[in-house]
């Protein structure tokens, strides 16, 4: 995808206040990160464990979300399935939540889904990181249609937030 600023970034939050947004801990490598192998944009903050973002471009639109990440232990030893990029890791998935946005979200409602825990889906759809034997399925999709399916699916859960 086209390279986020940090400007973008931070007026791309859907689903928190824009004082949270303008605070939140943005990478400071924007700028070196492998852009044209990103399909989303994931990272952990470094201030607060329990909390990751993600950002990506939907019809070139930034986007971003506030994710909670679930209490390591309940997932920690059982294989699971990320739900954007379904490649399946032994304690490298995480249950993530995001609150919706506005109104929805202000009234408690989230919605949660399995994800990567480093949020480096886009790395294992291209085979640039390895989550170990097994993690991905052997599949007949070219690498073309996987990134398809993917961004299809990162799409899907960026409607279930904003619905
Ligand atoms: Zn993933």
């Amino acid at each position: 995808m086209e390279p986020l600023t940090e400007q973008e970034l931070r007026t791309a939050f859907v689903n928190c206040t824009k004082g949270e947004a303008k605070r939140l801990s943005v990478p400071r490598d924007l700028a070196e990160r492998p852009w044209d192998d990103l399909d989303l944009l994931g990272w952990r903050d470094p201030q607060a464990p329990g909390r990751a973002y993600l950002a990506t471009r939907l019809d070139g639109r930034p986007v971003a979300l506030v994710l909670r990440c679930t209490n390591a232990a309940s997932w920690q030893l059982r294989r699971n399935m990320c739900s954007i990029c379904m490649t399946a890791h032994t304690g490298g998935v995480s249950l993530m939540v995001a609150p919706k946005a506005g109104r929805a979200g202000q009234q408690g409602n989230s919605v949660g889904a399995y994800l990567c825990s480093d949020l480096a889906c886009s790395l294992y759809v291209r085979g640039k990181k390895d989550a170990g034997p097994g993690a991905r399925l052997h599949e007949s999709l070219t690498l073309e249609e996987t990134i398809q399916r993917t961004v299809a699916n990162l799409a899907a859960f960026l409607a279930k937030v904003t619905a």
